[in-house]
């Protein structure tokens, strides 16, 4: 399946320590828990969350009094799992279906240079189109010639328009015109690049608010989700980042790249637990279909093998 395959670094990285935290060892005991955290920690769980995840284990193995070690991944994935389910929603609207409601639904999308959010943006346009919708894009990442090229690439690839302007254009105005063309066009769903950059809080916070107020005119509710787009190979940083634009826009779900690459994905249960936003997609590599949508239980179940 793509999403083991995808995930097979990290796999073989979690499975290769956790079999390692429990040698010699017949049932769950306390140095268990000290070698099962240091993994956790060293997996770019990120530290609150491999805390969280100790303290469930530890309930788990008091209460059922004994657990062989053999069963720590089972254990492992139930708790983990269920721990995520606590938190954010998982997104109801799966598959590449937009709501009903309105027309056009708008998706403006942030992120810094590198993160992968051209690419995802094209993977989202062709699975949006393949599950029948009428597609968009609009290139209001005006500051950069490539990124303007490499979304008309992305927009040859999963074959729907991209509307630009020329380079160091009003990003407000690209969009204006993304949205006044879906209209006329009765597209069913929008997304906008934005040049969402963090060069600082306030200069990223009124760029997007202008863009906002400026396609409000034409769609009062837009945009109706904004997707913040990180580097899960990064690890720590992309926590860093996440912090960072969530202070400072209004960011309701996350994307998380590059995952196929790297043995870093644990930064995913860290974020899915960190933050009460829900990650929507995640990526497993460079081609058109290697996008999720992100489900925690299967993730976790992925993982653990
Ligand atoms: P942007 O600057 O944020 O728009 O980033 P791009 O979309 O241009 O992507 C930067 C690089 O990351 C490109 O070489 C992409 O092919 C690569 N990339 C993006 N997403 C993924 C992914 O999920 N897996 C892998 N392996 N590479 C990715």
């Amino acid at each position: 399946e793509t999403l083991d395959k995808g995930l097979e670094k990290t796999q073989r990285g979690l499975l290769d320590r956790l079999s390692h935290a429990i040698a010699g060892k017949s049932t769950i005991d306390d140095d268990v828990l000290d070698n099962l955290e240091e993994v956790f920690v060293t997996s770019d769980v990120g530290v609150d969350t491999t805390l969280r995840i100790i303290d469930r284990i530890q309930k788990r193995v008091a209460r059922d009094k004994y657990v062989g070690s053999a069963e720590l991944n089972r254990l492992l994935c139930e708790e983990i799992a269920d721990m995520l389910a606590e938190n954010s929603n998982e997104s109801s609207q799966d598959d590449f279906t937009v709501p009903a409601s309105h027309k056009p639904h708008v998706i403006m999308v942030v992120g810094v240079n590198g993160v992968g959010k051209t690419t995802t943006i094209g993977k989202m346009a062709a699975q949006f189109k393949k599950a029948g919708n009428k597609v968009m894009l609009g290139a209001a990442d005006t500051f950069r010639a490539a990124a303007i090229e490499q979304l008309e690439e992305w927009g040859r690839r999963a074959d729907v328009p991209v509307i630009k302007q020329k380079l160091g254009a009003d990003p407000a105005s690209v969009a204006f015109d993304t949205l006044q063309s879906a209209i006329a066009n009765n597209a069913d769903v929008v997304i906008i690049d934005t040049a969402g950059r963090l060069h600082n809080k306030k200069g990223l916070m009124d760029e997007l608010t202008k863009v906002k107020n400026v396609m409000q005119k034409l769609v009062p509710e837009a945009p109706h989700e904004i997707l913040l787009v990180l580097d899960g190979s990064t690890g720590q940083n992309a926590f860093e980042q996440a912090r960072q634009f969530v202070a400072a826009t209004q960011v309701n779900e996350l994307a998380i790249t590059k995952l196929d690459g790297t043995a870093k994905g644990g930064v995913v249960i860290g974020i899915s637990d960190q933050f009460k936003i829900p990650v929507k997609y995640i990526g497993l590599g460079e081609g058109i279909e290697d996008l999720q949508v992100f489900h925690k239980r299967e993730f976790v179940e992925s993982l653990f093998g």
